[in-house]
């Protein structure tokens, strides 16, 4: 099917819990409804792979099947050109997708912060290494340190261990007390405390060093060492693998493209997750980073308010309203220490993708003349991975977001409407 014009009244974007959520909502309630994403398996970051999904999961994938939604996999969003109609590639093939409303549940991706050695092949981030090892990646027998921040080194370094990995540690950037703090806090959310019970299971015998964070890598062809510090005394692990991220990062580039506005970082939505533009919605991480049932929820009001029923919506308030809370507990807990934003010196590559250090991104005046005039962010990873950690290391915000929003092939960024345009929301 070349070059098709595909048309729904509701179209989402993202196949994660959110959009799962979104979909149903939206579909049961009668409306024309898509669901758009880029990989081949629904589910997103949380449930994606075939093997070993949990119950929840199950329940939702089953519920899709069921609710006469069309599922649009493989099918990538590259730019919203005008308001109503997508652009996208599925396979290197173009694809015009048009909507009546559009629901925005892309998710969130992991953050990198520079550090002397990040680069060297055997360290990777955590969501990432459990999703090479659930596909068969072979852990077993390999000297892994996990080190980062967040609840998800938890539940990686469980997967790792069960798939035969030696986790040797999990370093923590955030102090004891925030952590208990957050744990004991879980009491308000038995399902969360009971999943946390589990990992922590499988973790017996692992050491949970909390303010704890990486300040060195070492190796040549592959990691051998990473050295960590509690800020008092600093010592080094030997290992073959060090997964190792600072949480995540939204992914607001698409919402941007469309016209959504930010809010520290966050896109901004109302009670009915409508963000900014008329019909466009947003939720899941993209509004926050709150975990799988929060986004859940989100996803949920935004399908029903988008299918204009908006007291089905306000059923979901109360549950939404308390998975905020434990949204809020986790930023407050997992918030990261200043010392991070120092680790990398001078000569540390911040663009990996166009090889740029620290020191030369840092003697331009932001982010915007640092592109202009180093390419750093013009790689590849169009800036996904260095933008996030100068934001953080150096303060600087993303002004301005320039379709295509993912890689994309020079023809499926040539419309074939004569009165559409490429462009983007500043210009
Ligand atoms: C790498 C990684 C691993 C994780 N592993 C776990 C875990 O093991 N346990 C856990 O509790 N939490 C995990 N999380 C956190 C978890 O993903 C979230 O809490 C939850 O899944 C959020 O759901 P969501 O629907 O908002 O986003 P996601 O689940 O991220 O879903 C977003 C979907 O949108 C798709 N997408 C994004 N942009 C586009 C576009 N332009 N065009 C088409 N498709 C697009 C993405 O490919 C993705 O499938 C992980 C997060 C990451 C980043």
């Amino acid at each position: 099917m070349n070059d098709a014009l595909l048309e729904f009244e509701i179209v989402v974007v993202g196949g994660g819990p959110a959009g799962l959520g979104a979909a149903c909502a939206a579909a049961e309630c009668g409306r024309r409804v898509a669901l758009v994403d880029d990989t081949p398996w629904l589910g997103g970051q949380i449930w994606r792979g075939q093997k070993g999904r949990p119950r929840q999961a199950l329940q939702w994938l089953e519920r899709f099947q069921r609710c006469g939604a069309t599922l649009l996999d493989r099918t990538s969003v590259i730019a919203v050109p005008r308001p109503g109609l997508l652009m996208a590639e599925c396979e290197a093939e173009p694809r015009e997708i048009r909507y009546a409303n559009l629901i925005l549940a892309t998710g969130a991706r992991e953050l990198f912060l520079p550090f002397p050695g990040w680069t060297l092949p055997g360290i990777m981030g955590p969501g990432g290494m459990q999703s090479l090892v659930k596909n068969g990646w072979p852990a077993q027998g390999r000297q892994v340190v996990v080190a980062g921040s967040g609840p998800l080194l938890l539940a990686v370094a469980g997967g790792l261990r069960k798939y035969g990995a030696n986790v040797l540690c999990i370093a923590e950037q955030a102090p004891w007390p925030r952590v208990i703090g957050f744990g004991l806090g879980l009491l308000a959310h038995p399902s969360k405390l009971w999943q946390g019970a589990q990992i922590k299971s499988r973790l017996i015998g692992v050491p949970y060093r909390c303010g704890v964070w990486p300040v060195r890598a070492e190796g040549s062809a592959q990691i051998r060492s990473v050295t960590l510090t509690n800020g008092q005394t600093t010592w080094t692990e030997e290992c073959d693998l060090l997964a190792c991220a600072f949480g995540l990062v939204p992914n607001v580039e698409l919402p941007l493209a469309a016209g959504c506005e930010l809010k520290d970082g966050f896109v901004r939505v109302d009670q009915w997750q409508a963000a900014g533009a008329k019909g466009i919605y947003c939720a899941g991480e993209p509004t926050g980073v709150g975990g799988a049932d929060c986004a859940l929820v989100e996803g949920q009001i935004a399908g029903y308010a988008a299918a204009n029923q908006p007291a089905r919506a306000q059923a979901l308030f109360a549950r939404r309203a308390s998975w905020h809370k434990f949204r809020a507990a986790l930023a407050a807990a997992f918030a990261l220490r200043p010392e991070l934003k120092t680790l990398a010196a001078e000569d540390t590559l911040l663009c990996r993708c166009e090889d740029i250090p620290l020191g030369q991104v840092r003697q331009h005046e932001s982010w915007r003349d640092a592109k202009l005039q180093t390419r750093c962010g013009m790689g590849p990873c169009q800036g996904r991975i260095c933008g996030a950690a100068a934001k953080v290391v150096l303060g600087w915000g993303m002004e301005s977001v320039r379709p295509p929003v993912l890689p994309a092939r020079v023809r499926s960024l040539i419309l074939k409407t004569n009165n559409s345009q490429l462009h983007s929301p500043d210009n």
